[in-house]
């Protein structure tokens, strides 16, 4: 299972990538070594919700990119799944013994007013602190009635990353180079290490020789050796100076869009608890995020990595938590203007 540190009140909004999605990659990745596409077979049907109503019968995965997923059973109805187990006398989860129409991870049922009563009756040792963490995380983001706001359902709708330190911790701030076109101030709140280095990997190969050695200068190459990318910033320091040298980066249409791309990096670098997001989009194995002496150690293998940029592309700012954090008002989280 994925570890995970941070703000553990919000797992709840992005539990499926973190505890299913990733654990999921790594077994599988640990099976189909160097496979880049697999099929898998799941039991999902369209009567289960109005957003499975629009799945289709065979898809890719959207989040485990080397799945292709196939769904034999999407039209069947419960009363179908229910003539197959008791007709084939299958063994089945003793949850909808007690009611439940629907049986996962123990939060998930409690989507529904249903299923949360049940929990109530049957479940009262895991409902009641459950419930006392839902209303300590609207006294957090200053709701009026926290427990009315947690009773009613309110709290299922998105809140993002309002009322969560460390999103405001997490806003890098940036500021274009007075003399050089193209190069950036950016001022982490992390200060610079090798992952940095490695979420350089997918644009080009990393060379520690070529640059500057005076002002700790790394360089990024194309596959012509032309150095497409200058990071400026001693290791331990927050100051990074990033000199894009080419607007034909990772697919990019011009500067503007090759600097987006580079932030969605520097988000990572900034923002990672190892949700396994980018990892699982990576067809070909070559992401692995771990911790080391209580130490994110993030890790891309160049011998694996074919640049192919999804891992840049699939969420818009790169990082999957980033997109979970962003707040409507826009006053947390990381920013778009003087913000990354
Ligand atoms: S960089 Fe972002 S998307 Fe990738 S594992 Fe870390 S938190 Fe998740
Ligand atoms: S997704 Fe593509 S660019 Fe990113 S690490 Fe994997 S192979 Fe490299």
């Amino acid at each position: 299972m994925a570890e995970i540190i941070g703000p553990p009140s919000r797992v709840m909004r992005w539990c499926c990538t973190v505890f299913k999605t990733g654990a999921i990659t790594r077994y599988v990745d640990s099976l189909y070594k160097n496979k880049p596409k697999i099929i898998v077979f799941q039991g999902i049907r369209h009567s289960e919700s109005i957003s499975r109503s629009k799945y289709d019968r065979e898809s890719d995965s959207p989040k485990i990119t080397k799945q292709r997923v196939v769904s034999p059973i999407i039209k069947w109805t419960d009363f179908d799944v229910w003539l197959y187990i008791f007709t084939r006398k299958l063994d089945f989860n003793g949850a909808y013994k007690l009611g439940f129409s629907r049986v996962g991870c123990w939060c998930c049922p409690n989507n529904g007013f249903w299923s949360e009563f049940l929990s109530k009756v049957f479940h009262p040792e895991q409902y009641y602190p459950w419930r006392d963490q839902l209303i300590k995380n609207a006294i957090d983001i200053g709701k009026k009635d926290p427990e009315e706001y947690v009773d009613s359902g309110a709290w299922k709708a998105k809140q993002g990353g309002e009322g969560i330190e460390y999103a405001k911790n997490n806003v890098v701030s940036f500021e274009p180079c007075a003399l050089e076109e193209n190069s950036f101030n950016y001022e982490l709140n992390k200060p610079i290490d090798d992952n940095l280095y490695e979420l350089f990997k997918p644009f080009g190969k990393i060379n520690f020789d070529l640059g500057n050695q005076r002002l700790h200068e790394v360089v990024v190459m194309d596959k012509n050796n032309n150095i497409i990318i200058k990071l400026q910033g001693k290791k331990g320091d927050v100051h990074l100076k990033v000199s894009i040298l080419t607007p034909r980066l990772a697919g990019s249409k011009n500067f503007k869009d090759a600097k987006r791309k580079i932030e969605c990096q520097i988000t990572k670098f900034q923002m990672c608890l190892n949700c396994s997001a980018c990892m699982s989009v990576c067809r070909f194995d070559a992401i692995k995020i771990k911790y080391t002496q209580n130490r994110l150690v993030y890790k891309i293998d160049e011998n694996k990595c074919v640049n192919c940029f999804e891992c840049i592309n699939h969420y818009t700012s790169g990082c999957y938590l980033k997109k979970v954090l962003a707040t409507r008002d826009g006053m947390e989280g990381i920013k778009d203007e003087n913000k990354i």
